[in-house]
């Protein structure tokens, strides 16, 4: 995603105020037809995040990805609530988050209810308050619809060329050869730039996004931190890492209107969560800093005066360190920083449930299976089946162990409340592969397809699971046989109409 997602930002919920978006300041009326249907839209949103899947540096990390999308979640369920979000639009959508690796400071809406969040926006936030400013904001861009109608006013455009337009765009932010290849008829940026939110859409997102934080559970004051956040990198950076500036440019108006939002007498707001602190840490890790930070943060609880500091600069600093050693490979220091970060988070249990799944993450690539399963045992045996990183990890281990098996039902029913789930099918994959059940091997590899909309691919695996049955004869499972041919013809089904629609 990476460079790539930045770009969407700029196209899609860009803000850059070119003569186009000063023409469109009236906002066009609700329900005069200057809007694409949510399903025209969701199926555009299917159509570019299936290629967003296969960029190298989209990133599905459980920890982040559960973390971000629960903070989500509950502004969903609050613009529901508030009657922002109408009931047909919430069941048709997909309020889904896509994590990027890129260290630039970024979130984007994308038709569908896809959104990009940036491992370089997690690093920067203070508080949990703040990411969800953010996340409210672009929320509120897809629930006003101001994207069906920035799609609705490309005209004829057909979804094809919408999607090239957007993944050309895409292109474009990598390197300005690519760009030349996928354009559309060479009229991509020409149409972009009709791609940009008005500023009277900025501020109904600022409003409306607002009015979501105190009912989702968060502190207004973090939609005005953020703010002064923002404010502060736009007087000192101008080198394109903070693309939510140029996309989202911070007018005295937009920030006047926050400040005034908030009551004088409003609580002040709660200090970040050790959990915060530590998923702030590990985006950091992750956005592949380079070898010499990942020493750098090694080293720096060794620093004179590191155990004064308070809690809330040791434990992001203890887990920095200790999730910088398994990235260099050096387990003996991670373990060690490990231990001193489960010591310093004892009586926070969200904060030592984090530590447990880094210890196992932590075993896991040492290949001490074993102990991996020992950090995760620490934990309430209920959140082995109830969580995704648990799922994930404890599957992870007893795969290496040879047991993967033990794991077949558990997943299966994470799967049916979360089909979608492309990682999770394929670990299934490979635990009934363990227990030689080859053909439901096959089939959960044919569904990990199907969850990232690659019809094509998962058609072939279906293909390939027949041909395993016929094989089979009398002794291959002939419920499993059945369920495949059914499955096929309906992703057979999927794959027509996604190549008719042109
Ligand atoms: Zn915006």
């Amino acid at each position: 995603m990476g460079r790539a997602l930045a770009a969407s930002l700029l196209i899609v919920a860009g803000a850059v105020h070119g003569p186009l978006a000063q023409a469109q300041s009236a906002l066009p009326m609700m329900g005069d037809g200057a809007e694409m249907t949510s399903s025209a839209e969701r199926r555009l949103g299917d159509r570019i995040i299936r290629e967003l899947y296969r960029d190298p540096d989209y990133i599905d990390d459980a920890p982040l990805q559960e973390y971000v999308q629960d903070l989500f979640q509950a502004l969903v369920r609050a613009a529901q609530a508030r009657g922002e979000l109408a009931p047909e639009l919430q069941e048709r959508f997909a309020w889904q988050i896509l994590l990027g690796r890129d260290r630039s400071v970024n979130a984007f809406a994308l038709p569908g209810g896809y959104f990009g969040v940036h491992l370089g926006l997690i690093g920067v936030v203070s508080t949990r308050d703040e990411l969800a400013s953010v996340l409210a904001h672009e929320l509120s861009h897809v629930t006003q619809r101001h994207i069906a109608r920035l799609m609705a006013q490309q005209g004829r455009q057909t979804p094809l060329m919408l999607g090239a337009l957007v993944l050309g765009a895409l292109a474009a932010a990598k390197s300005p050869g690519a760009a030349q290849a996928l354009m559309v008829g060479g009229q991509a940026l020409a149409v972009q730039n009709q791609l940009n939110f008005s500023r009277d859409m900025e501020r109904e997102a600022d409003r409306v996004g607002f009015g979501l934080m105190q009912p989702a559970g968060y502190a207004p004051q973090g939609f005005v931190a953020m703010f002064d956040k923002l404010q502060q990198a736009n007087r000192i950076n101008d080198n394109g890492s903070w693309p939510y500036l140029r996309s989202h440019p911070l007018t005295t108006q937009r920030i006047a209107d926050m400040h005034s939002r908030i009551p004088p007498d409003a609580a002040p707001p709660a200090p970040a969560t050790l959990e915060h602190l530590m998923m702030g840490a590990r985006a950091r890790v992750l956005m592949r800093p380079g070898v010499d930070t990942w020493r750098q943060w090694v080293a720096e609880p060794q620093d004179a005066g590191f155990a004064a500091r308070p809690q809330a600069q040791r434990v992001p600093a203890w887990y920095a360190a200790t999730l910088s050693a398994v990235q260099l490979a050096d387990f003996a220091a991670a373990r060690k920083s490990l231990r001193a970060l489960q010591a310093d988070v004892r009586a926070d249990p969200a904060a030592a449930r984090q530590a447990r799944l880094l210890g196992a993450e932590l075993e896991l690539a040492a290949g001490d299976a074993p102990a991996a399963l020992g950090h995760l045992q620490d934990g309430n045996a209920a959140d082995a089946t109830r969580h995704r990183p648990e799922l994930l990890l404890r599957t992870q281990a007893l795969l290496r162990t040879g047991a993967g098996g033990e794991m077949t039902a558990p997943l299966q029913t994470w799967l049916a409340a979360h089909p979608g789930d492309a990682l999770s099918w394929q670990l299934l994959a490979q635990a009934w592969q363990q227990q030689n059940q080859l053909l439901r091997a096959v089939r959960a590899e044919a569904e990990a397809q199907v969850a990232r909309y690659d019809y094509a691919a998962a058609v072939d695996r279906f293909k390939a699971g027949q041909d395993l049955a016929q094989r089979g004869g009398a002794a291959s499972d002939h419920i499993e046989a059945s369920i495949i041919d059914t499955r096929l013809r309906a992703v057979e089904l999927l794959l027509r109409e996604q190549a008719a629609e042109r």
